[in-house]
């Protein structure tokens, strides 16, 4: 297996790199590459972290995946880019210095216009979706993926949960594809040990540009199951979610078939669940619309019910100005951070009941 100068044979792991771009004070940006090859066939999962610069744990858990051991026990590979925007790491910021917006929106979209020569976060995000999905010009060989999971983290004393994209069927794939494609995400976020949260609906899912994220363009355009990870608080290591992180992603290994049983070097993590028995789906709500400053009445992972209070906007003085309910059932996934907030600003991530379907013609996307 190859993936940039990163090359194994069964039952070996190997370090590397994928060369990205051109650096216009001399070298190269470059990735850094994990592979483990197991001795045995079966599925290539990929584990790609760091694509928001400030997500550390991530990172962490992504360096922590290999185990000299790993190999013999492993039925298919496993390949690790632990640091997918070094731009961003550098400063700990969660974009490239590059652009100075998302790294996670410029993964292919043929059907997006483009007016201009793409630039380059664009060009390095193609070349790493290159790798991931063994374009015969990727320097990859014997190493396409079957999955994904690229690994986040969310807010400050955030629940960690995984994202689903929804499945869109069209130019790409019929509709039965689209529900085979569902079918195999669904399984795979299942078996994580984390809640499973549905990305956005239509139309802000597009709208955001969702469907060009690393995992919306490996899902949607490549057609490979790809799932987003989130790992509590960003910018510094949490070691509780670190090893969740690590559990989940050998959690799909077995879920895949490359592993029979979990090995007894991941860390031993108990499985979390939402506390709720419907379907959620990500939302940013609720709004404020009076301006202050926020004291929250929910905390990370209380369950709540259409009307309840999530949180009151003060004034300077601490007097009660408003008090802000959600408009949803659903689980409290993060709290806004800071205080103070302008009309219409964001109080809470939550996850809220999802009644919308998960495939999806991409006519309306
Ligand atoms: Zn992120």
């Amino acid at each position: 297996m190859r993936v940039g100068t990163a090359t194994t044979d069964p039952g070996e792991t190997a370090t590397g790199w994928l060369d990205v771009t051109t650096l216009p004070t001399g070298g190269r940006e470059r990735l850094p590459v994990l592979l483990a090859e197991g001795t045995g066939d079966g599925p290539t999962l990929w584990v790609t972290a760091g694509v928001h610069g400030d997500e550390l744990t991530g990172v962490a858990a992504a360096q922590d995946l290999l185990d000299d051991r790993l190999p013999d026990r492993l039925a298919g590979d496993l390949v690790v880019v632990p640091t997918v925007n070094p731009a961003g790491l550098r400063r700990t910021s969660r974009e490239s210095y590059y652009h100075g917006d998302d790294p996670n929106r410029y993964f292919p979209d043929p059907d997006a216009d483009q007016y201009r020569p793409p630039r380059v976060q664009q060009r390095i995000d193609e070349a790493l979706f290159d790798a991931v999905t063994g374009d015969e010009d990727a320097p990859v060989t014997d190493a396409a993926a079957d999955a994904l999971l690229d690994l986040h983290t969310a807010h400050v004393g955030s629940l960690p949960f995984v994202i689903r994209d929804r499945t869109l069927y069209g130019d790409r794939r019929d509709e039965a594809a689209a529900e085979a494609l569902r079918d195999d995400l669904a399984a795979l976020a299942d078996a994580l040990g984390l809640p499973v949260v549905t990305e956005y609906t239509d139309p802000e899912y597009t709208g955001e540009g969702l469907h060009r994220s690393l995992t919306g363009a490996v899902t949607n355009e490549a057609g490979v199951p790809a799932l987003t990870v989130e790992l509590g608080t960003h910018s510094v290591v949490d070691e509780t979610e670190r090893a969740r992180g690590v559990a989940a992603v050998y959690r799909a290994l077995v879920n895949l078939g490359a592993l029979d049983t979990l090995p007894g070097w991941v860390p031993d993590t108990e499985p979390i669940t939402s506390g709720v028995d419907y379907r959620l789906r990500r939302a940013v709500h609720p709004h404020t619309d009076t301006a202050g400053l926020v004291r929250h009445r929910v905390a990370v992972g209380d369950v709540l019910t259409e009307g309840d209070p999530v949180a009151d906007v003060v004034s300077p003085h601490g007097e009660v100005r408003a008090t802000v309910a959600t408009d949803h059932d659903g689980v409290v996934l993060g709290r806004g951070e800071g205080m103070a907030v302008y009309e219409n600003d964001p109080l809470a991530s939550l996850a809220v009941r999802d009644e919308a379907p998960l495939v999806v013609p991409r006519e309306e996307s």
